[in-house]
């Protein structure tokens, strides 16, 4: 559990309304903040890609997603927060593979599962 601020809830709200967007039976969104700046939104696709994929899930996450649009565009990452909101109640924790490209641009990761007002932190 972290200290939730307004700052929080507001990332937050927007990545579930990004999650929406997810063609997916588990919604995922992600927002991916830096300096107060939204750098970039994504949801979870039922597609992959060899970088920013998921190891050997057959869908891409919404945080590699969200890194991989950003990178796209040579938006500066390191450092950044990601927020990620996972629809289905689920461990809302970023997967593995997910964890490793956050830890590749020294993201921090801030999550929460849509069940509970409740909130979790990966330090980077
Ligand atoms: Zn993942």
């Amino acid at each position: 559990m972290i200290q939730v601020s307004n700052k929080i809830k507001r990332y937050m709200k927007l990545a579930k309304k990004i999650s929406l967007l997810s063609c997916l039976r588990f919604k995922v969104g992600a927002v991916l903040v830096r300096n107060n700046i939204i750098l970039a939104t994504a949801e979870n696709l039922r597609k992959t890609h060899p970088r920013f994929g998921s190891g050997p899930y057959y869908s891409l996450h919404a945080e590699g997603h969200v890194i991989w649009k950003a990178i796209r565009k040579n938006i500066e990452i390191t450092n950044s927060t990601i927020y990620v909101y996972r629809s289905n109640g689920g461990l809302a924790k970023p997967c593995k593979y997910c964890q490793d490209i956050l830890k590749e641009f020294n993201i921090k990761a801030i999550y929460s599962n849509g069940t509970k007002e409740e909130f979790s932190c990966m330090d980077k």
